[in-house]
């Protein structure tokens, strides 16, 4: 729904506020768009969460060592306070949220090392991550003459219980943002944000999954959106999506038009640019969402993701890739007759946590082939080898299960749907560059082809489809 009231929604990461410089470059973009209400929704400081998250490792086995990092990370936020805000009263108000907040996370401390570490305690303790550097930012702001308010993460996200991964449940999030966000920015404040995490309906605290605070950023789009025209600005260190991973392809190019669909391929694939739930909440509302880079200038072209679709000349939009990941073989003449080994298998997987990326069976049913990461590979052979059904256990051994390490590239693009010939185009430029194609999968939207490949011929697959669809010219 438009309604002629824009509202611009920053997202700010851990790079963005790292010392006196990323503040007032932070700042600098806050003015650049004032002449719209904006909120800002802000992750940890650079580092933080890893460093919440040792600090309860290390109260697993040794108290006294996790309260002394405890009392580093509290100067940490202090020290940033005093070097960046502008204000005596405003820094000591800084100073007191973070002793409060460290002596909360020291009560924790003690528990973990008494009764052990529960998933809703992990999430609890993170979440001050947020906490402190959006209220450090608040006041930051407040003594530049902004109007400023700072806004905790539960105070208007209501999530499942899915401690560590915990999704949105966006009627009670709605009540509670448009109660309290929509007045603030009436009044002419600018809400910060705490990224990240919400709570459940029990009220204790949930995180969203790494790289939260963009999911964070779009729940709150989604939710303005029925009352403001929001628009969701993530700064990130990137220009935004590009058309290949620049330390492969040297012609790759920056894409300033992208698809929801498309940047849904692309933005987490590979190089995870983009919290993967974030594009569903914003395309649900057509909301449009930009990606642009920190570092460079405020005109610097960026990346806009939005609902339109350029067919004709998007055939081949991008070539996103994952270098190293290793691809899985279940095979066996047994398989051909036995229903359920495709459930069999991904049931066992799943139980042993492994995330599968990648799926293909040939018609002949005479092997199962699947990657996963390169973490996950000698869990499934593992797992698979031992299991009771896939394994040696028997007096006859049917069926054999091995890895190889591969590459996986994914050819993106909307137009390549209803068009024929363009896989064609596809394996003809790798068949040309002498590249070896080891397994492909579509899936059914045609929106991506994805292929796996020797990590050997990774360079050059990639230049070949780059080249054959003309990804380095500009559009
Ligand atoms: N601080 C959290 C993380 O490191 C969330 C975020 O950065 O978006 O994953
Ligand atoms: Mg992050």
């Amino acid at each position: 729904m438009m309604t002629g009231q824009k509202v611009t929604i920053h997202k700010f990461g851990g790079s963005c506020l790292r010392d006196k410089e990323s503040f007032a470059k932070t700042l600098s973009i806050m003015k650049k768009f004032m002449d719209t209400p904006s909120i800002a929704v802000l992750s940890a400081f650079r580092g933080i969460t890893d460093k919440l998250i040792g600090v309860m490792e290390l109260a697993l086995e040794d108290e006294m060592k996790a309260l002394n990092k405890c009392k580093d990370l509290q100067l940490f936020h202090e020290d940033i306070a005093k070097k960046t805000i502008q204000d005596e009263a405003l820094v000591q108000d800084a100073i007191s949220f973070s002793r409060d907040s460290f002596k909360l996370v020291a009560t924790t401390v003690h528990e973990i090392f008494t009764g052990g570490l529960p998933r809703n305690m992990r999430d609890y303790v993170v979440s001050f991550g947020e906490r402190l550097s959006s209220y450090l930012f608040s006041c930051f702001l407040k003594a530049e003459g902004l109007n400023a308010q700072f806004f905790p993460g539960d105070a208007l996200i209501t999530t499942s219980s899915d401690f560590g991964s915990a999704l949105p449940l966006m009627g009670e999030t709605s009540g509670k943002v448009l109660r309290t966000v929509k007045p603030a920015l009436d009044q002419g404040t600018i809400p910060i944000v705490a990224g990240f995490y919400g709570e459940d309906i029990n009220r204790e605290i949930t995180t969203l999954g790494r790289g939260g605070t963009d999911f964070t950023a779009t729940i709150l789009a989604n939710v303005l959106s029925s009352v403001l025209d929001p628009v969701v600005m993530f700064w990130k260190d990137v220009d935004g999506l590009l058309t290949a991973n620049p330390n492969i392809e040297e012609n790759a190019m920056l894409i300033t038009q992208v698809s929801y669909d498309e940047a849904k391929e692309l933005a987490y694939f590979g190089s995870k640019v983009l919290h993967p739930l974030c594009l569903s909440m914003t395309m649900e509302k057509n909301i449009p969402v930009e990606i642009r880079n920190f570092n460079k200038d405020l005109d610097a072209p960026f990346t806009q993701i939005s609902g339109y679709m350029k067919e004709n000349i998007d055939v081949v939009k991008a070539i996103a890739c994952i270098e190293k990941c290793v691809m899985v073989t279940v095979q066996g003449a047994a398989l051909v007759s036995l229903p359920g080994i495709a459930a069999k298998i991904f049931d066992l997987l799943a139980k042993h946590g492994v995330n599968i990326l990648f799926i293909s069976q040939a018609s002949s049913e005479n092997n199962i082939t699947f990657v996963v990461n390169e973490q996950g590979g000698p869990v499934a052979v593992k797992r698979l080898q031992e299991s009771e059904f896939f394994g040696k256990t028997g007096d006859t051994h049917w069926i054999d299960v091995f890895q190889e390490d591969v590459s996986l590239i994914a050819v993106v693009g909307h137009g390549m749907a209803k068009k024929y010939g363009i896989s064609g185009q596809v394996f003809t430029a790798l068949g040309n560059a002498g590249v070896n194609v080891r397994a492909i999968a579509q899936g059914s939207s045609e929106l991506n082809i994805s292929i796996l490949i020797s990590p050997d011929d990774l360079k050059a697959a990639i230049h070949a489809i780059h080249e054959k669809f003309s990804l380095h010219q500009p559009k």
